[in-house]
C-alpha cells in the first residue's frame, strides 16, 4: 500500500531507521526478516547458553560441548551434522561441519569458529548484562557471529527457503590457535571450499562512523629468518681487509634497507627478535635464545626473526625478491641468507569479493539498516577465511560488533545480533535464488 512515510522514503526523506524499505523486499524476503525479528530473544538465549560454556582452544571438551549445541540446532534445520576429529598429536578438538545439497543457486560455504582465547583458568566474565552492552567470553568473537548463521538459517528453513541449496557451516574448533600442520587443521575447510562457489565468514562486523562494514581482504600472516655470518677477528681490525665488517653491522645494514627501501601500502615488515655475537642460540618453539659475544672481539653470527603481512601474492613474490637483494648485498667479509615461512596466506580484495560485498550492502540497504561499506583490507589481521578465498569469492566481518575482543573487557552491543542475522539472512537468500 502506498503510504505517505513511505512517499516520504522514495523521495530521499530520511525513512524511521530499522524498518525495513517494504519496496525492495519480496514477501517472501519480508517474511524471512520478520522470522528472524520475532526469534531475537531466543537468539540471544542461545548465545548466552554458548558463551557460558569455556571454550577456550585447549579445552577440548569445552570446544565439542559447543560444538554439540549447534550441531542440534543445526540438525533442526534438516543439515547433516558430523564432528571432524583432528589426530591427537595435534592437540585440537576438531571441527563441527554441517551439510545439505540441492541444486539451485550458489553453493555456500559458511564460516565460524568455536574456540576463544579464554581458558577455564581465565578471569574473564560469563554471560553479564552492563548497562546496553553484554560481556563475556568469546561473545562477539565468535559465538556471536555463529549464532547470526544459526538464526539466518532458521528464518530461511522456516520459509523453505533452504530447500534444494547446498550449503556448509564449519565451526573450526581451533581459529584462534590453529593446529599445525595446517594442511591437516584446514584441509576439511579447504575441500568444502572446493565444493562451494563463495565463502562467507562470521567475524565481527567493524562498524566505522556508525556504518557497518564488511571485509573482502585480510592480510597475509608469515614470517621470516635473517641469518647472517662474519668473520670473528680483533675488534680493532673492524672494516679492514681480511677482517671485514662483522655479523652484526650486515645484520644493521639488511634492516636498516628493509626499512629505507620497501614501504608500501598494506605492507608490514616488523623485526621481532635479533641474538647477535660470537655464539647463538634459539628455540623456534618458546623464541627464546642466548647470545654471547665480547666487545673486542668482532661478531661472527646474527639472528634475526621477523613478521611480514601481504595482502596479495604478487605483492609477497615481489617484496620477497626484493628483500633477498638487499640481502645479497653483502657488506666486505660478511654473508647473509633469508628464508620465508607462510602461516596464513592472504586474502585479496578481488573483484568478485567486492561484487559480493555489494549484494549485501543491497540486501542491508533494503532491509533499511544502510549501505555497507568495504573495511580497509591492510587493517584487519589473520582469520580462517584465508585458507579458503584463493579458491572462492569471499566477504568477512558478517558477524555481531563488539569491542575488545581478545580482551577481559569483550563485549557485544546486543542489537547487532539481530541486524547481522537479518542482512545474511537476505544475502543467503539472494545467493541461492
Ligand atoms: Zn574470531
Amino acid at each position: 500500500m502506498f503510504t505517505f512515510s513511505r512517499a516520504l522514503c522514495a523521495l530521499g526523506v530520511a525513512c524511521a531507521v530499522g524498518t525495513a524499505h517494504a519496496d525492495n523486499l519480496s514477501p517472501a524476503e519480508e517474511r524471512i526478516v520478520a522470522s528472524v525479528r520475532a526469534n531475537a530473544p531466543q537468539a540471544m538465549d542461545l548465545l548466552e547458553r554458548t558463551v557460558n560454556i569455556n571454550s577456550g582452544t585447549m579445552n577440548h571438551a569445552g570446544v565439542r560441548e559447543v560444538g554439540k549445541i549447534f550441531a542440534q540446532e543445526l540438525d533442526k534445520l534438516g543439515f547433516k551434522t558430523r564432528w571432524i576429529e583432528m589426530p591427537a598429536s595435534m592437540q585440537r578438538a576438531g571441527h563441527l561441519e554441517a551439510t545439505r545439497t540441492g541444486k539451485q543457486g550458489k553453493r555456500l560455504l559458511l564460516l565460524g569458529h568455536l574456540d576463544t582465547v579464554f581458558e577455564p583458568d581465565d578471569p574473564v566474565q560469563k554471560f553479564e548484562r552492563r548497562g546496553d552492552r553484554i560481556r563475556g567470553q568469546g561473545i562477539s568473537d565468535m559465538k556471536g557471529g555463529d549464532v547470526v548463521v544459526i538464526e539466518a538459517l532458521r528464518a530461511l528453513h522456516k520459509e523453505g527457503a533452504l530447500d534444494n541449496t547446498t550449503i556448509t557451516v564449519m565451526f573450526t574448533g581451533d581459529e584462534e590457535d590453529a593446529g599445525d600442520p595446517k594442511s591437516i587443521s584446514r584441509r576439511d575447510m579447504v575441500d568444502a571450499a572446493k565444493r562451494s562457489d563463495i565463502a562467507l565468514a562470521f567475524e565481527g562486523t567493524v562498524v566505522v562512523d556508525g556504518n557497518a562494514t564488511g571485509t573482502v581482504g585480510r592480510r597475509s600472516s608469515s614470517s621470516w629468518t635473517l641469518e647472517v655470518k662474519g668473520r670473528q677477528g680483533h675488534s680493532s681490525g673492524i672494516f679492514g681487509q681480511g677482517t671485514g665488517y662483522g655479523a652484526i653491522y650486515e645484520a644493521a645494514r639488511i634492516l636498516d634497507a628493509f626499512r629505507r627501501e620497501l614501504p608500501e601500502a598494506n605492507l608490514t615488515y616488523n623485526p621481532g627478535v635479533i641474538l647477535g655475537g660470537t655464539t647463538t642460540s634459539f628455540s623456534e618453539s618458546n623464541m627464546t635464545g642466548t647470545a654471547y659475544g665480547k666487545e673486542n672481539i668482532i661478531a661472527n653470527t646474527t639472528l634475526v626473526k621477523g613478521d611480514l603481512r601481504f595482502l596479495t601474492m604478487e605483492q609477497a613474490v615481489r617484496v620477497r625478491a626484493q628483500m633477498r637483494e638487499i640481502v645479497a648485498q653483502s657488506l666486505p667479509g660478511t654473508s647473509a641468507s633469508i628464508t620465508f615461512q607462510d602461516s596464513y596466506p592472504p586474502m585479496a580484495p578481488t573483484p568478485g569479493n567486492m561484487k559480493l560485498l555489494d549484494i549485501y550492502s543491497k540486501a542491508s540497504a533494503d532491509a533499511g539498516l544502510g549501505t555497507v561499506a568495504a573495511y580497509p583490507p591492510g587493517k584487519r589481521g589473520a582469520g580462517d577465511i584465508q585458507f579458503v578465498s584463493s579458491y572462492v569469492d569471499s566477504l568477512d566481518g558478517l558477524g555481531v560488533s563488539g569491542r575488545g575482543a581478545h580482551s577481559p573487557n569483550e563485549d557485544l552491543e546486543p542489537a547487532s545480533l539481530e541486524k547481522a542475522a537479518v542482512r545474511t539472512a537476505l544475502l543467503i537468500y539472494r545467493l541461492t535464488r
